[in-house]
C-alpha cells in the first residue's frame, strides 16, 4: 500500500486495525513514540506521548493512568494498548482545516496487542 494524497480530510470513529504499530520509550524515558502507517491513508505517522508529567502540556491527554504505577510496567507498551491515535502523516490531504491540532487526514485509530507474555502477566 502506498500512501493515498487523495484521501480527504475526515474526522470519524476510530478505526479499528490491523496494522503494525511499534511502540518505543524514548532515551530519556519520558516519552512513547508510536509509528505506523496511518489505516486509511496508510501514510507513515508517529506520535509522540508524553509520560508522567501531570500539567506539562500535551494535546492528546497526558497519560495520568500511567502516573503512579510499577516501575516495572512497560510505558511503551501500554500506550499502545490504551492510547488513541491520529494520524499525523504529516501530508496537508485535501479539505484539511487551516487550525487541525495533527496534520493528517483524519483518521483515529486504536491498535490492538497481543496479552502480555504468559497467563496472569
Ligand atoms: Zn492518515
Ligand atoms: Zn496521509
Amino acid at each position: 500500500m502506498t500512501h493515498d494524497f487523495t484521501a480527504p480530510y475526515v474526522e470519524g470513529p476510530p478505526i479499528r486495525t490491523a496494522n503494525p504499530f511499534s511502540a518505543r520509550t524514548a532515551p530519556d524515558g519520558r516519552e512513547v513514540v508510536v509509528e505506523g502507517l496511518c489505516p486509511r491513508c496508510q501514510g507513515p505517522t508517529a506520535s509522540p506521548f508524553r509520560l508522567g508529567l501531570p500539567g506539562a502540556g500535551g494535546t492528546k491527554g497526558v497519560l495520568s493512568r500511567l502516573v503512579g504505577r510499577p516501575p516495572e510496567a512497560d510505558p511503551a507498551r501500554d500506550v499502545l494498548a490504551t492510547e488513541m491515535l491520529f494520524c499525523e502523516c504529516g501530508y496537508a490531504h485535501p479539505q484539511q482545516p487551516a487550525d487541525v491540532p495533527f496534520v493528517g487526514c483524519g483518521a483515529s485509530w486504536r491498535v490492538t496487542v497481543p496479552p502480555p507474555d504468559g497467563p496472569g502477566a
